[in-house]
């Protein structure tokens, strides 16, 4: 198990068919109305710049900068990290993958139910961090589903308008199993990753902070002033591919691109080598 200095925050226990699980959440109540937003991080285990991010967002925070209330699950994942891997050791199962989950199933179907049925069934913004698994080399991006729900896309657009993310996919397909599921109940999703190859840098857990500042500000769930200084690269659809690194899994890393549109088909716009 990797060591982190993480900030202290309060924990929540999840009771599980399956067993018990002990969790850290906080939330903060603003002064000031406005939507509820669940930030998760560490769903994949091993991505740890999320996961610290995850935690130094809920210190950032105050009563008086934040309009509604925000929750903070920096670590979904707690087998996972623990075991340094980003599915479960329990089952074997991938967090992200698994959605909603459901009630008598094994221990990942049994999290996510409780994550959605608790967390974000009733939240109109999920926040995702992820940084970047031991096994996977990326350029940094925000992910957003094209939403069907005009307020909805409204947000999408003020996003699009003000995020300083040099990569967006705006993605016209539902690339994750939660896409559309979240879609048909008016819940904006994005999903942020931004290290690589389990590492946890400071410029990357900054970088994860401010889009998640942008993010929250262009949702009116806190008071920010945006300064980016360029347009991101938008795309509409994500790949990820291996290296041809036989099987031997600890020398396979994913490659992720993006794949824009006015591009023929299949032709790789951005490849992302490794170093
Ligand atoms: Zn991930």
């Amino acid at each position: 198990m990797l060591r982190l200095t993480l900030p202290s925050i309060p924990h929540v226990t999840a009771e599980l068919a399956a067993g018990s699980v002990r969790l850290p959440f906080a939330e903060i109540v603003g002064r000031e109305p406005g939507p509820t937003v669940t930030i998760t991080a560490g769903m994949d285990g091993d991505e740890y710049a999320g996961i610290v991010a995850c935690h130094l967002l809920y210190k950032r925070y105050t009563p008086s900068k934040v309009k509604g209330t925000i929750r903070f699950l920096p670590l979904v994942n707690v087998a996972g990290f623990r075991a340094g891997t980003s599915k479960s050791p329990i089952d074997g199962k991938y967090p992200k993958f698994i959605f909603p989950g459901r009630a008598n199933g094994t221990h990942t179907d049994e999290l996510m139910h409780w994550l959605y049925e608790t967390y974000i069934k009733d939240a109109s913004l999920w926040i995702d961090l992820h940084g970047g698994s031991t096994q996977e080399k990326l350029t940094p991006f925000i992910w957003l589903y094209q939403s069907k729900n005009t307020a909805v896309r409204g947000f999408q657009r003020e996003l699009l308008e003000t995020t300083s993310a040099a990569v967006v996919v705006h993605d016209r397909h539902p690339f994750m199993r939660y896409s559309s599921f979240l879609d048909s109940r008016r819940i904006a999703h994005v999903l942020m990753e931004c290290g690589d190859l389990g590492t946890h840098r400071k410029k990357d857990i900054i970088t994860l902070i401010h889009w998640t500042d942008e993010t929250l500000s262009a949702f009116g769930a806190i008071k920010h002033n945006s300064k980016r200084r360029q347009k991101p690269v938008i795309y509409t659809a994500v790949k990820y591919v291996y290296t041809p690194n036989g099987d031997d899994m600890k020398r396979t890393q994913l490659l992720w691109r993006c794949i824009d549109p006015q591009i023929k088909k299949g032709d790789v716009v951005a490849a992302y080598g490794l170093p």
